[in-house]
């Protein structure tokens, strides 16, 4: 039992002073081996996709302020790529691209705390999912496809961008409410079938 304990302290103690030592002999062949270390790490990452994608994430978390900074570097020396892919993702994510756009508006104009906005993105993911959807203020059905999310009071007048204030709304109905306030300065086109 003693014995134990000294050879871990011992070991201990070698491992803390070898530490430094090691690691310079680490990034030497590391460095000397650059070619070889790209291509085990390209083998690893298509052998185990899911682990790279959450070690990824995990970096990512991590290092936001890092990411965001190679991310700009990248755009600015590839200006034509970045424009390409960024048009690219944004048609293959468009319900997400509506949360996107709602909420860089939200932060723009109002003070909606980040409870509110995760709130509203939770909803506008709910909403987005269905295939048909009333019109809040209309109540003729549409394709979600087609239809925009409105904020019942307008952010531009005060309204935060929370899932109490949003709603699924018709092209029709969303271009002749506009920022206007409900039932004060605009009057749905009908009756409403559901309270809001
Ligand atoms: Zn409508």
């Amino acid at each position: 039992m003693k014995n134990k304990e000294a050879k871990r302290a011992y070991d201990k103690i070698y491992n803390q002073k070898n530490a430094v030592k090691k690691r310079a002999q680490n990034a030497a062949w590391r460095n000397a081996n650059k070619e070889k270390m790209q291509a085990y790490r390209d083998k690893w990452k298509l052998e185990n996709p899911e682990k790279h994608k959450s070690a990824l994430a995990k970096y990512r978390a991590a290092n936001l302020v890092k990411v965001r900074a190679a991310t700009i570097r990248c755009h600015k020396a590839n200006p034509k790529k970045y424009k390409a892919d960024s048009r690219k993702w944004w048609l293959a994510n468009k319900p997400l691209t509506k949360i996107y756009s709602q909420r860089r508006k939200a932060r723009k104009i109002t003070n909606s705390t980040p409870e509110q906005i995760a709130s509203a993105d939770a909803k506008i993911l709910q909403m987005l999912s269905a295939r048909k959807t009333l019109c809040a203020y209309c109540s003729k059905e549409f394709k979600t496809s087609e239809m925009h999310v409105d904020h019942v009071l307008a952010l531009a007048r005060g309204g935060a961008h929370s899932a109490e204030n949003i709603r699924m709304a018709c092209e029709n109905c969303i271009c002749s409410k506009g920022d206007k306030i409900l039932f004060l300065e605009w009057r749905p086109p009908q009756p409403l079938l559901l309270p809001l």
